[in-house]
């Protein structure tokens, strides 16, 4: 039975990228040694990190200064990565999630943090939006996409200061203004490529302002002079985001990946809405496009599993909500096909038919 991959993390890659980087784990460019065997400094896989890196620049049309670093740590090693590199006094945050809390909790041992503003109070089902970011902070934080809870701020604020950017799970979803941002990271694992690699966009001019130590491997700068490779990068998952940058590309770039990733969530939220076993759990206006939260309407309630056990009879993988939602969470990262949110909402047709 065809499998419709809707995981939040690690999640679905096109078909191609994963076969691709089969091939060159066998044979990497007929060179008779694995990608996994090679050296990161052989003469061939240099130009992998130097076309992931122009492919970065060209697709999200990032301005000139800026580098694109890939590294290991995850994106919370980036929670503390940022306000080593960037908070000298102070730092504003926007609390929009777990992530969110995470990136604050750790900045907090480096300076002063504020809290613009925050939706804990209502499990992060909305993004808040009256808020004032002090002048004087050194940067504001986002985190654009709230994988857990399924809200996302679709397009780039405004704010008074430079702003750094958690993308982890909708970079390359749709076009963004990079002048806007000193710093964009996310872990890859979402809509990139296999679990193991970091991105880091980061505006060169604006690292080496603090005052403090850093230490060489959490120092942007390190990263930025030796071309992500300081130390050993993660080979393999480098290589598939390339191939997965290819794909993009070759597809139409991002605004072709946004038109899509729109078209699919518009499809889903409808259903959500006009079944009457299921309600959404996201604020409107902020319903992420990239992770759909949905839970059974109240007077279903006790039909939860039976729709889990029904779904997962029908394909369906990876669709239970997080613990701290529950529910329902259908992740519709780039690689995942139209026809596989058809069959989910065909699904949720015929099981609201046996009630
Ligand atoms: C998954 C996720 C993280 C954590 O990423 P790691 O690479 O596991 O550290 C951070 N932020 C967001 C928005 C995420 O979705």
């Amino acid at each position: 039975m065809k499998k419709h991959n809707f995981n939040a993390g690690p999640s679905i890659l096109p078909r191609e990228v994963i076969e691709d980087t089969a091939k060159a784990i066998l044979d990497f460019n007929g060179s008779g040694l694995s990608l996994m065997e090679i050296s990161h400094r052989a003469k061939d896989f240099q130009p992998v990190v130097d076309e992931a890196e122009a492919l970065f620049k060209e697709l999200l049309n990032i301005p000139e200064g800026y580098s694109v670093l890939f590294l290991g740590g995850g994106a919370s090693m980036e929670f503390c990565m940022v306000p080593f590199n960037f908070l000298e006094k102070k730092a504003a945050y926007l609390n929009t999630g777990v992530w969110a809390k995470k990136a604050m909790k750790e900045a907090k041992g480096f300076g002063e943090v504020v809290e613009v503003a925050s939706s804990a109070e209502a499990t992060y089902t909305y993004i808040p939006k009256d808020y004032t970011i002090p002048a004087d902070a050194d940067y504001f934080h986002i985190t654009t996409n709230n994988t857990i809870y399924g809200t996302e701020l679709k397009e780039d604020l405004n704010s008074p200061v430079p702003m750094v950017a958690d993308m982890s799970s909708d970079i390359f979803s749709r076009p963004i203004d990079v002048s806007k941002y000193i710093c964009i990271y996310g872990g890859a694992q979402k809509n990139l490529a296999p679990a193991g690699v970091t991105f880091v966009i980061v505006k060169n001019d604006a690292v080496g302002k603090v005052s403090r130590y850093i230490p060489s491997m959490l120092n942007y700068q390190t990263h930025i002079d030796n071309g992500s490779m300081f130390n050993t990068p993660p080979v393999v998952p480098i290589y598939a985001a390339l191939l997965n940058l290819r794909w993009i590309k070759a597809q139409g770039g991002v605004k072709e990946m946004e038109r899509r990733a729109i078209e699919k969530a518009d499809m889903l939220y409808a259903e959500i809405d006009r079944n009457k076993l299921f309600v959404g759990t996201a604020a409107k206006e902020d319903r992420s496009r990239m992770n759909i939260c949905f839970v059974m309407a109240p007077e279903y309630k006790d039909l939860e599993a039976d729709f889990m056990k029904f779904a997962t009879e029908k394909g369906m993988v990876g669709i239970k909500g997080h613990r701290s939602v529950g529910g329902f969470r259908a992740s519709c990262y780039n690689a995942l096909p139209k026809e596989s949110v058809q069959a989910l909402i065909d699904c949720m047709q015929e099981f609201e038919k046996l009630h």
